[in-house]
């Protein structure tokens, strides 16, 4: 960390800031200039504690931090592309993996032939929630354990493996029993002790960026289930709060990009929450291949005017289709295999 020092500060009120740069574990080199100086803290920041209280010294004009405060999901610890196994499907890799199913799990029936549906499609994961975060309390809050029971049903017809969202600590143990791969919502994504305990699991992790999350806040919620001593995380963009009313959330391919360069964890894009409209979802499908990740998940419902839950923005078994037949020439400019 450098802390730089106000302009023409005495000698006698710089030393105090050394003192205390050292005190916290650091190494202080000072830098006199004739205006201005600056201490180097050396010392690795991510494990010391942090030098930003200093700015509370009123000699201290501001601290800059140096390295970044995430470690192990930082491309820089791991270089290669992690690979995420999920019982046999692996992400990360050369195959690009696409998750599909329904936003809720409504019925045996509505379940069952969703599964077959993307499975025949090329999807190697169902998707499909069975606790259901709802913005009001008198929505459809999902079939709860009869909903894992059916996702296991599925998974016994099918083969696909399951991605399913847990919303609470108190769930944890059950959900993680019949999933494989927990999801952590986007309303959950700073809910720390929820990803301890997701993560305590060893269970893939499907991590969602918050809907105001900076991608650093989204980094060090893979941190904190990393350094869990879970590193099957996977980064899932779906989209962020802004003033735009035309989508449901602006998806941020951006941010995308950004955690490939910083993070060796695959990527997931999510264009259905992040859109909120099922006539955009093939285009931003195309989209996040292009820029790089490492896997889809969409919402696929067999009547979306009938869903319990994001009608609008579930593609049918038609729709589902053809956007993975479009997507096949892109996967392959990619280098990248279904
Ligand atoms: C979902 O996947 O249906 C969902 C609720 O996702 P998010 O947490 O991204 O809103
Ligand atoms: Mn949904």
């Amino acid at each position: 960390m450098i802390v730089v020092i106000r302009p023409n500060t005495p000698r006698d009120q710089i030393d105090p800031v050394i003192e205390e740069v050292q005190r916290l574990g650091y190494e202080a080199r000072p830098i006199f200039g004739s205006e201005q100086t600056v201490v180097a803290a050396i010392g690795d920041e991510r494990t010391h504690q942090s030098l930003e209280s200093l700015e509370a010294m009123p000699q201290v004009e501001h601290v800059i931090r140096v390295q970044k405060r995430y470690k192990m999901v930082s491309r820089q610890s791991h270089p290669a592309n992690s690979v995420v196994d999920v019982d046999g499907v692996l992400i990360g890799g050369p195959k690009f993996v696409m998750m599909a199913g329904p936003c809720s799990v409504e019925s045996e029936e509505q379940l069952l032939s969703t599964a077959r549906a993307v499975k025949e499609a090329g999807a190697t994961i169902l998707r499909g929630g069975a606790y259901k975060p709802r913005t009001s309390p008198y929505e459809f809050q999902g079939l709860g354990k009869e909903g894992l029971r059916l996702l296991e049903l599925a998974r016994k017809e099918t083969g696909l493996k399951i991605v399913t969202e847990v919303l609470s600590e108190r769930d944890v143990e059950h959900v993680a029993a019949s999933a494989d791969i927990l999801q952590i919502g986007a309303r959950n994504a700073q809910n720390f002790q929820l990803l301890i305990e997701a993560a305590r699991t060893k269970k893939p992790i499907l991590l969602k960026r918050g809907m105001s999350e900076r991608i650093e806040e989204w980094l060090l919620g893979a941190e904190y289930i990393m350094s869990e001593g879970n590193s099957n995380v996977l980064l899932c963009e779906r989209g962020i709060r802004t003033f735009e009313t035309y989508t449901r959330n602006t998806l941020d391919l951006a941010a995308a990009a950004v955690a490939k360069q910083e993070s060796h964890l695959p990527v997931v894009v999510d264009p259905s929450q992040g859109c909120g409209r099922a006539d955009l979802v093939r285009v931003l499908c195309q989209g996040a291949v292009a820029v790089g990740a490492d896997s889809l998940i969409i919402e696929v419902h067999p009547n979306p005017a009938e869903a319990l839950s994001d009608g609008q923005q579930q593609v049918n078994f038609d729709g589902f289709k053809q956007l993975m037949h479009d997507l096949k020439p892109l996967l392959a400019a990619m280098g990248r295999t279904l």
